[in-house]
């Protein structure tokens, strides 16, 4: 009975031994036990479109997982009828461990125009991208304007955007035309902010800001607006016709021009017939002597009077006789002599230089100044400045109270070439000194 007793207590201990084995045997063939706790879905979506999903992974086990599937169902059963739509790896997911796949909005690039007044408004883009894993739902860019490239409690929010739900890896460029406050002067950075409003959960919130090329700001004093303008001229006597073709343009921005003749002896009756009619609808029409000399060269071997007597007085006298009365002369190829000009100054009530590109204060006229030597700015194809360069020496114009003196030669309807600009750049010209609440001057009405 004894001996029954212990061999009753071995088993006992045996089995007791084989049971805690077999107990920690389990849990080394079933290592994971993945649950779900928590799915979010917009509350709607079209069909056929694409929609954003996050799921929230959870691994009780001590063991590595596998991929995660997500399912569209009628109901909120798992079962065969329902639709496979995508799966996730979760494989790094280990005991006690969650993951959750999130978004990270960042920007991507900030745009900005190259000036602007203040006060006014200024278009700005910027692009949002999703580099995180999960699909972002709608969030809201924000705009800041700032002195510097970081955003702090001194700068001022300026807007924001609606910004579509993102999927990993796409990105959105929004767009927003924004109110510069009143008395921003110089340079400001425009800050944009990815997921604004923080209503996002990301996987780095630190990285939503990126900021745009310096905005330079201009003041614009409402005592110093009366004479800001543009003084449009175009040279030479072989494009009257090109000329004359751009007279309804003109009208529609109601622009005044100075059209400088040369090449007299070229010149016919059908050619002084459309000159008249552009100086009856307000333009002027002055000189640029008489057979298109280089100033310059010619005095090398001439004289100053045999200038005048040969290229200057004949061509006043043959202008008259045609009914018009030169009061400016525009030197051709800007070639001026500091001897002529004092011989030229006797005859004209200013006398007109050039440059190609370079924007000294000397193509900005003082209105009423009788400046009586002018230096205008070339606005050709072949000169090289852009819209945007024309564009910011207008407003300087503006900014300043100044003129701004501009010239081509022959107006082209498209592919302006060599001394040709397009329609598209006049016109783009007067509108932006028509929207700056600006003026156009013939060289006679600067005073
Ligand atoms: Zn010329």
């Amino acid at each position: 009975m004894e001996k029954f007793r212990m061999l009753c207590t071995i088993f006992l201990v045996l089995g007791c031994f084989i049971a805690i084995t077999y107990a920690v045997t389990v849990v080394i063939i079933n290592p994971t036990d993945l649950s779900i706790i928590g799915v979010t879905v917009p509350p709607y979506t079209t069909s056929g479109g694409q929609v954003p999903l996050t799921a929230t992974v959870k691994n009780a086990g001590s063991g590595y997982s596998f991929d995660s599937n997500f399912y569209l169902s009628e109901n909120r059963i798992f079962d065969p009828s329902d639709s496979y739509l995508w799966g996730e790896n979760t494989s790094a997911l280990t005991l006690g461990k969650t993951q959750i796949t999130k978004p990270d909005l960042v920007i991507t690039g900030v745009t900005v125009p190259l000036y602007t007044v203040s006060g006014g408004q200024v278009p700005l883009t910027a692009t949002v991208k999703n580099v995180g894993s999960g699909y972002s739902f709608d969030s809201c860019t924000y705009f800041y304007l700032s002195k510097n490239r970081i955003l702090d409690p001194s700068d001022s929010y300026i807007g924001n955007e609606y910004t579509s739900p993102l999927s990993p890896g796409s990105s959105q460029t929004v767009s927003y035309s924004a109110s510069i406050p009143s008395g921003s002067s110089g340079a400001y950075y425009i800050l944009a902010k990815a997921d604004g409003s923080n209503g996002i959960s990301e996987e780095d919130e630190g990285n939503n800001i990126d900021f745009s090329k310096a905005l330079e700001t201009f003041v614009i004093s409402p005592r110093n607006t009366s004479h800001a303008g543009i003084a449009l001229s175009f040279d030479d006597g072989k494009y009257i016709d090109d000329w004359y073709a751009i007279r309804l343009i003109l009208q529609k921005y109601n622009a005044h021009a100075t059209f400088f003749i040369s090449n007299l002896d070229d010149v016919n009756q059908s050619d002084i017939e459309k000159l008249r009619i552009l100086q009856a609808e307000g333009n002027e029409i002055a000189f640029h002597g008489r057979y298109h000399l280089k100033a310059e060269e010619f005095l090398q071997t001439h004289s100053v009077d045999q200038y005048m007597d040969h290229e200057i007085i004949p061509g006043i006298d043959l202008m008259k006789s045609w009914g018009f009365n030169p009061v400016n002369f525009a030197y051709p190829y800007g070639s001026a002599d500091p001897a002529a000009n004092q011989a030229l100054f006797g005859y004209f009530g200013h006398v007109r230089g050039i440059h190609n590109n370079n924007w000294n204060d000397d193509v900005y006229y003082t209105y009423g100044s009788n400046t009586p030597f002018i230096v205008s700015m070339g606005i050709d194809f072949n000169y090289g400045n852009s819209d945007e360069s024309i564009y910011a020496g207008i407003l300087k114009a503006k900014v300043n109270d100044k003129i701004l003196l501009i010239y081509g030669h022959k107006p082209v309807p498209n592919n302006p070439g060599q001394y040709e600009t397009s329609y598209d750049r006049l016109e783009k010209i007067l509108q932006y000194v028509s929207d700056n609440n600006m003026k156009t001057y013939t060289i006679s009405e600067m005073d």
